[in-house]
């Protein structure tokens, strides 16, 4: 079916108003925030395959229609809703449909006896916030993309936020949900604290990246909201195994601050402007709840800092980092990399404790050996638990054609999966899989990646969903 004949189908089973088919906005639509494509989109060609159209649904029943009709049809959909991927997740198949969430973005219900809040899919994260904010409620959910990223692309990605030491990822914040299948059926998950009655469906949900499912609905944990009860402090500590070491102790000793980060020497100058001694990492603090916790917290951390040589900086550069930390959202489409002649992104992996600092020091050594152009590389952790952390490595590489971006920033990737499977850690932290990860996706979850091809086959039977996205096929 050629794309005139999808968009005419689409608008006979929705109605006119619920498709899109402009150039521009099709294009705008498709857009994800991987670092290649940001090169390549200065070029003024479109490097991207090309959408049929965009339909924006309005209710559960309208996306129930839409994709029994898509697979019915055997026409490719893909799942939108902020738009923020780092992954090409977003990113459509030549001829498909995307299905953008953004137009069912109600708030539907705030209980604060239970602590929960339903939205839509829709609901961009930070008006969710604002909205809490005023009856002294949060997620506990702080992304980076807090101001671009809306809630069903949360889950569907298990993302995690900067705050997560203390109210972990999306996956322990999410009470229930509904979703739609491919195949069409609507299908919802009840909201109680837990359950005991089989494995936990939500799971299903949570992380698929719209490749067998589209999620509309969902029921967020909440918490109570005081900024002015934390304890915030900040360290200087010579080398990143040190620091490694410290926030090692401070999980392992059952101390849970909200932010816990270690940046390495080269952000520490890059980012932090040289704010501590030279050669010197940084190490962020910020500790939440009840004021006496929270100042416990502090005073644990502090003398765990202590035993580690670290040199207390006081408040100040939390303070600093709080009020900054999402900023890159208002510039990312100011960045000229194609003019820069340089690629830059990030990649995120975890590991246990006893790998993590391996894994870091490896990427360090490989990638100046053997990326030529290697512009930049550097590293911090930000996500603490009891048995390890995560390290987002930053990179840049000199670029001089558009032709040359993609194998040059997969270059680069590909030092980092490597050496992260090769220590058993895992591949991708918290932007998901996306279609640039998919490679190594079989060896990520060895002998378990069968159950990600039956869930597959399962609900999506037509494999009409997200094709390319945490699935080679
Ligand atoms: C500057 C910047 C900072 C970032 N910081 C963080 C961070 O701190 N933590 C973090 O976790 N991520 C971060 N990200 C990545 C991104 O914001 C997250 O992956 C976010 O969860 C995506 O949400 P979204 O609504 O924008 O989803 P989209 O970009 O629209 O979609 C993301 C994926 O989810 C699928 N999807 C979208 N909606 C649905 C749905 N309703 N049902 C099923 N599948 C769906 C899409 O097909 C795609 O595969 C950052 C991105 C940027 C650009």
């Amino acid at each position: 079916m050629d794309s005139k004949d999808i968009a005419q189908a689409l608008k006979g089973l929705l109605g006119e108003d619920r498709v899109v088919t402009d150039e521009a906005a099709i294009s705008d639509g498709s857009r994800d925030y991987i670092g290649f494509r940001q090169y390549e989109r200065g070029d003024g060609k479109c490097w991207m395959p090309k959408a049929a159209c965009i339909i924006r649904p309005q209710s559960v029943q309208e996306v129930s229609a839409a994709l029994a009709w898509l697979s019915e049809n055997k026409v490719d959909a893909v799942p939108r809703c902020g738009g923020s991927s780092v992954t090409q997740g977003v990113e459509p198949v030549e001829g498909g449909v995307i299905i953008d969430g953004s137009a069912m973005n109600q708030i539907i219900s705030l209980n604060e006896n239970d602590m929960m809040v339903t939205v839509q899919c829709g609901t961009p994260l930070e008006q969710l916030e604002a909205f809490l904010n005023k009856s002294g409620k949060t997620t506990g959910h702080f992304p980076q993309s807090l101001p671009m990223a809306q809630v069903g692309g949360l889950l569907a990605t298990r993302s995690t936020g900067q705050f997560s030491t203390y109210y972990g990822g999306i996956e322990d914040m999410v009470i229930g949900l509904e979703a739609v299948l491919a195949t069409g059926e609507i299908v919802r998950i009840k909201n109680v604290p837990r359950r005991s009655a089989g494995p936990d469906l939500r799971h299903l949900f949570i992380g698929c990246e719209g490749s067998w499912g589209f999620i509309t609905e969902a029921t967020l944990k909440i918490f109570k909201y005081d900024p002015e009860s934390r304890w915030m402090g900040s360290f200087a500590i010579k080398g990143m195994k040190n620091g490694l070491q410290a926030l090692r102790e401070i999980m392992t000793e059952g101390w849970k601050p909200a932010v816990a980060r270690l940046h390495d020497e080269r952000e520490m100058e890059r980012d932090f402007h040289n704010i501590a001694p030279e050669g010197h990492c940084l190490m962020l603090f910020l500790a939440e709840g009840p004021k006496p916790v929270a100042d416990a917290t502090g005073e644990g951390i502090r003398a765990i800092m202590a035993k580690h040589g670290a040199i207390e900086m006081g408040p100040k550069p939390v303070q600093h980092w709080l009020v900054h930390r999402n900023d890159v959202c208002g510039r990312l489409d100011k960045f000229d990399y194609y003019n820069m002649g340089a690629i830059a992104d990030t990649c995120e992996i975890a590991a246990p404790w006893s790998q993590i600092g391996e894994i870091y020091e490896a990427v360090l050594q490989r990638l100046p050996e053997e990326i030529p152009l290697l512009a930049a590389i550097s590293g911090h952790s930000s996500h603490n638990y009891v048995q390890g952390t995560n390290i987002y490595f930053s990179f840049g590489s000199i670029v001089m054609h558009p032709e040359q971006a993609q194998p040059a920033y997969m270059a680069i990737i590909k030092v980092i999966m490597e050496e992260t499977l090769k220590r058993g850690g895992t591949i991708a932290h918290h932007h998901g899989s996306g279609k640039y990860r998919t490679a190594w996706m079989p060896e990520e979850h060895g002998s378990s990646y069968i159950l990600l091809e039956k869930i597959k086959e399962a609900f999506d039977p037509a494999g009409v969903m997200n094709k390319g996205v945490l699935l080679k096929k």
